[in-house]
């Protein structure tokens, strides 16, 4: 809170100095002074200059403050007076204002101590007596700020007028002492003495009055010229304030496009951190890729090192290859020489096996004996025999010897006769224990006669059960030890064509399998709606003037392996038991032949051969026992029989007519003989077996085959001829 303080003259002495009522001096702010005699009142009065003085800032102060603020946005030079100097000129103005006498005291030498009492009264006289307030301003006793502070109060004042107290004409200042010197008090007859007072004083206030009005005449000039100012000021704050909200609009769009910015810096770092993590992984795989570069380096510069070393090796081996070529030469003449001569040697082995075979006969009959089947009975001891050849046990059988009882005799002379025993001699004899490999290894190099160009005919003869078909075609349910003759034949064949390949020969295998029943010729091996019917087939030349026959309607097969072999003789079997449910036992009463042609081919000498393997399971030889009543069913199978009986003769007739060099051949006389015809005869070899039963019932019909078969094997069919081209 701003007080003035309002003192009495120093001259005074006596009186305390009193004080404002915001010091406790007292509502009213006014001394009396001591003794109450003094009605010079040094006090002018206390203004209360309150919160509304308080604020209210100075222009002064305000444009001070305007400065400060607006400093550091705008960099355009203020026009402002610098901040020192207006206080400056406003300190050197107050004193100029507040302490004239102080000047004038220089100047006035007889004032020196009245205006240096008194030096602040005229600051009370510059209030307009008008406004007659008692109270006056306290002067204040610092310069600079608070004497600024009392210029504005000063302004306030006068701006504000009623609200400052007038302060009396009689107090305003204080009288003038003479001479210096304290005045004594005159005697009250003094009168002149007073007077004389009284005009001293009142032309003091005279001249102080005339001060005052300058002093007030120029205030108000600086007064003007601070408004002046303070309008100047006030442009310049617009200016600046425009300024301002430029700028602040400039900064907001600042602010947005930094917003932006930030929002665009955001957006992008998230592509950027993509980017890094790519450039990482490219980096990593930079430094793969270049280990794997340093990797391939390190190998090609191995391989280099290898290259040169295999260059120097293949120098080396090059010289090596020279040596090897020229022995290659020499290897390959030495190898056509050899070939040469294994041709040779290939030729003269089929010379001499075809000799051999011509030696061991071209018709060679054996005799086979099945073992007695379970349920049958056991014949009497020494009912057949089978006597060591010359050189004892160890040769292998050739002779058979069969025991029969003849009843017929026994009878008529009332004594037993004794049994008549049979000599039969064969090329070979198989016992009931001989097994099917046994038997195939005797025939084996016949079969390859048929490789060598030679046509081979094997048939088995004898009685219905006495084992043909076993021999030929094997034992029931597959089993391997049980195989009969065509397969192995076929697999024999089949492995010695793959051996002469290395030869150069070429073969290739056709199957035919056909029966002969009742004069008419059926293909086994039909399929289809033909399948089990087997429709009529004929034998007819292959073509006109050829000597090669061929069934018609029958199926030629090639075969190159034994399982194709297999799946025909399956086919061959099905078709046969088919047919069986429509005549009962057809198979036993018809021939079955199966047919291979081969074809052999040396491209590289041009040489070519061709012949017939024949496999013939023949019809069972048995006879009709003529005492047995002939119905309708016994005259069928005496039919049958009888053409059975005439194709097995005439195979005898025509064996026998080639053995004896007969002009005519009766191959016509059967179906079985013409479709054989070039199998028969000439170069042709032919093998025989004849099955025999073990039973002793079986024992005529097994005299009657042994004599058949006797007989075939007394013939001897000249050289064999190789059908060679
Ligand atoms: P065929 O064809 O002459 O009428 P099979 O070959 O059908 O006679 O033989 C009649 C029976 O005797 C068949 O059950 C057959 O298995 C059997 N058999 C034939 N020969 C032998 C043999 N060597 N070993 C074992 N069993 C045989
Ligand atoms: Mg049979």
């Amino acid at each position: 809170m701003l007080g003035v303080v309002v003192r009495r003259a120093a001259g005074s002495g006596t009186n305390p100095p009193a004080k404002l009522a915001g010091e406790g001096a007292g509502p009213t702010g006014v001394a009396s002074g001591g003794g109450g005699r003094c009605d010079w009142p040094s006090v002018v009065a206390a203004a209360t200059i309150g919160p509304c003085v308080r604020s209210e800032r100075s222009p002064l102060l305000e444009v001070k403050g305007n400065l400060e603020l607006k400093r550091p946005l705008v960099k355009a030079p203020s026009r402002l007076p610098l901040a020192g100097s207006r206080f400056k000129r406003g300190r050197d103005q107050m004193e100029d204002v507040l302490e004239p006498e102080k000047k004038r005291t220089r100047g006035l030498g007889t004032a020196t101590k009245f205006a240096t009492s008194h030096h602040r009264a005229p600051v009370i006289a510059t209030v307009p007596q008008t406004q007659g307030h008692t109270a006056a301003p306290k002067v204040p006793k610092k310069t600079g700020p608070r004497c600024a502070t009392a210029v504005a109060t000063v302004l306030k004042t006068q701006k504000a007028g009623p609200a400052v107290p007038a302060q009396k004409p009689d107090t305003a200042a204080a009288p003038p002492k003479l001479g210096g010197k304290k005045p004594g008090k005159r005697p009250a007859w003094d009168l002149k003495g007073q007077l004389c007072d009284r005009n001293e004083e009142l032309k003091f206030y005279r001249e102080r009055t005339q001060t005052l009005d300058q002093e007030n005449q120029q205030l108000r000039d600086q007064l003007r010229e601070a408004q002046q100012q303070a309008t100047a000021l006030g442009a310049e704050r617009k200016t600046l304030e425009g300024e301002l909200a430029r700028v602040r609009a400039q900064a907001e769009q600042g602010q947005q496009e930094l917003g932006h910015l930030s929002a665009r810096v955001l957006e992008l770092e998230h592509p950027l951190g993509t980017q890094e993590g790519l450039v990482q992984e490219l980096q990593k795989e930079q430094l793969g890729l270049q280990a794997e570069r340093r990797e391939l380096a390190t190998r090609l510069e191995e391989q280099e090192r290898r290259l040169q070393a295999s260059e120097a090796a293949l120098s080396g081996s090059q010289a090596e290859v020279a040596s090897l070529r020229q022995e290659a030469a020499a290897q390959a003449t030495l190898l056509a020489e050899r070939e040469e001569r294994l041709h040779g040697l290939e030729m003269e082995r089929r010379r001499l096996h075809n000799q051999l075979q011509e030696l061991k006969g071209n018709i060679r009959v054996f005799c086979r004996v099945r073992p007695v089947l379970p349920g049958e009975p056991t014949p009497p001891p020494g009912f057949l025999l089978f006597p060591s050849g010359p050189a004892g046990p160890s040769d292998p059988p050739t002779h058979l010897s069969l025991l029969r009882c003849d009843e017929r005799r026994g009878t008529l002379s009332g004594v037993p006769a004794p049994p008549t025993r049979h000599d039969f001699s064969f090329d070979r004899v198989f016992p009931p224990g001989s097994g099917q490999d046994e038997v195939f290894e005797e025939i084996a190099m016949l079969v390859q006669s048929a490789l060598d160009g030679y046509p081979v005919c094997i048939f088995a003869y004898g009685q219905t059960g006495s084992g043909k078909t076993f021999t030929m075609e094997g034992g029931p349910g597959g089993d391997p030890q049980v195989e009969g003759l065509i397969p192995r034949a076929l697999r024999h064949l089949f492995s010695v064509a793959q051996e002469l390949s290395g030869q150069g020969w070429t073969y290739s295998f056709v199957a035919s399998y056909v029966e002969i029943y009742n004069e008419t010729v059926r293909d086994l091996l039909a399929t289809g709606t033909r399948k089990g019917q087997g429709g009529e087939c004929e034998i007819r030349r292959a073509g006109p003037g050829s000597e090669e026959l061929t069934v018609t309607n029958a199926r030629y097969v090639p075969v190159s392996c034994e399982k194709e072999v297999e799946t025909l003789l399956l086919l061959a079997r099905q078709n046969r038991a088919v047919a069986r449910t429509a005549q009962n036992e057809r198979s036993s009463r018809s021939h079955s032949v199966f047919q291979l042609q081969i074809s052999g081919e040396h491209a590289g000498r041009g040489l070519q051969c061709a012949a017939p393997l024949n496999l013939v399971d023949l019809a069972g030889s048995e006879r009709l026992d003529p005492g047995l009543a002939l119905g309708p069913g016994e005259r069928e199978r005496l039919r049958e029989t009888q053409a059975i009986n005439s194709s097995l003769s005439t195979l005898g007739l025509v064996i026998m007519a080639l053995s004896n060099k007969e002009s005519h051949v009766p191959y016509r006389n059967s179906k079985l003989t013409y479709l054989l015809q070039n199998s028969l005869g000439g170069s042709a070899k032919m093998l025989m077996f004849v099955n025999i039963s073990p039973l002793e019932e079986n024992v005529s019909e097994s005299l009657n085959s042994l004599r058949f078969a006797s007989k075939v094997n007394q013939c001897v069919i000249g050289t064999a001829q190789a059908n060679r081209k």
